[in-house]
């Protein structure tokens, strides 16, 4: 099984990608993920989004189409793969679409998050994530159940995104609507989108989500 998870920053793509992973055996592929390692290793792809990813706005077409192109060719895609945080702009939608056909495969859900903006500023800017095993918290919504400790590896450091502060947040917003929102219509003309209601509780959203992917 293949699924998209559409939606603005902080609608929830990430935490329940990683719940779908666990659940389904099928594997999350987070192109910010993907990105922020290349920055880490100050590859020259890291190097050239850097400053892009900063500033809140969108990483090239090419190297997005370039590095999923990639991605799902390795093994660990064969039995599914959960796509978050791509396609983001129409062009990578349609690029999606030829390397799908060209590998014969398909999506088989594509599935919105809708969220009203005003609540994912305060979603982004509490995110925090564990720094051994990326399991995400928030300062408010999804604490530790033990303050300080991850509850799935028991690690105590802990990381915040260079990206995830106000006026990032802002133009990252504005970027989704202004590039990304068009490829809800595009999906949503093909018949393959289904919404759910991403303001719910996280358990809640993950059994909406449960309920669409079977
Ligand atoms: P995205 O990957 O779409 O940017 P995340 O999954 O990282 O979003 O979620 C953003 C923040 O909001 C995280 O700190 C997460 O713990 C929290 N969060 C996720 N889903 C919900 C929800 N349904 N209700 C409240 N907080 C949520
Ligand atoms: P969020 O989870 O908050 O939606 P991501 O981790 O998905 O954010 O993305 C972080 C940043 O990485 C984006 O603001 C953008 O600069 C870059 N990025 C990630 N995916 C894409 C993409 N498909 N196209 C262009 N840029 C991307
Ligand atoms: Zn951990």
């Amino acid at each position: 099984m293949n699924v998209i998870l559409l939606g603005p920053p902080g609608a929830g793509k990430g935490t329940q990608a990683k719940l779908l992973q666990e659940a389904r055996g099928i594997i999350q592929l987070s192109t910010g993920d993907m990105l922020r390692a290349e920055v880490s290793a100050g590859s020259d792809l890291g190097n050239k989004a850097k400053e892009v990813m900063d500033a809140g706005q969108l990483v090239s077409d090419e190297i997005l189409i370039g590095m999923i192109s990639n991605r799902i060719n390795q093994a660990d895609c064969a039995d599914g793969f959960i796509l978050d945080g791509f396609p983001r702009t129409t062009p990578q939608a349609g690029a999606l679409d030829v390397m799908l056909e060209d590998r014969g495969l398909k999506i088989d859900h594509v599935v919105e998050l809708a969220v009203d903006d005003d609540a994912m500023v305060k979603r982004i800017t509490g995110r925090f994530t564990c720094a051994n095993c990326g399991t995400g918290y928030h300062d408010e919504y999804q604490k530790p159940s033990v303050d300080g400790i991850c509850d799935k590896c028991g690690g105590n450091e802990f990381s915040r995104r260079a990206d995830d502060n106000e006026t990032t947040v802002r133009s990252r917003l504005s970027a989704y609507h202004e590039q990304t929102a068009p490829i809800i219509a595009y999906y949503r003309n093909k018949g393959t989108l289904k919404t759910v209601d991403g303001m719910a509780d996280i358990d809640e959203v993950t059994k909406q989500l449960a309920d669409i992917t079977g």
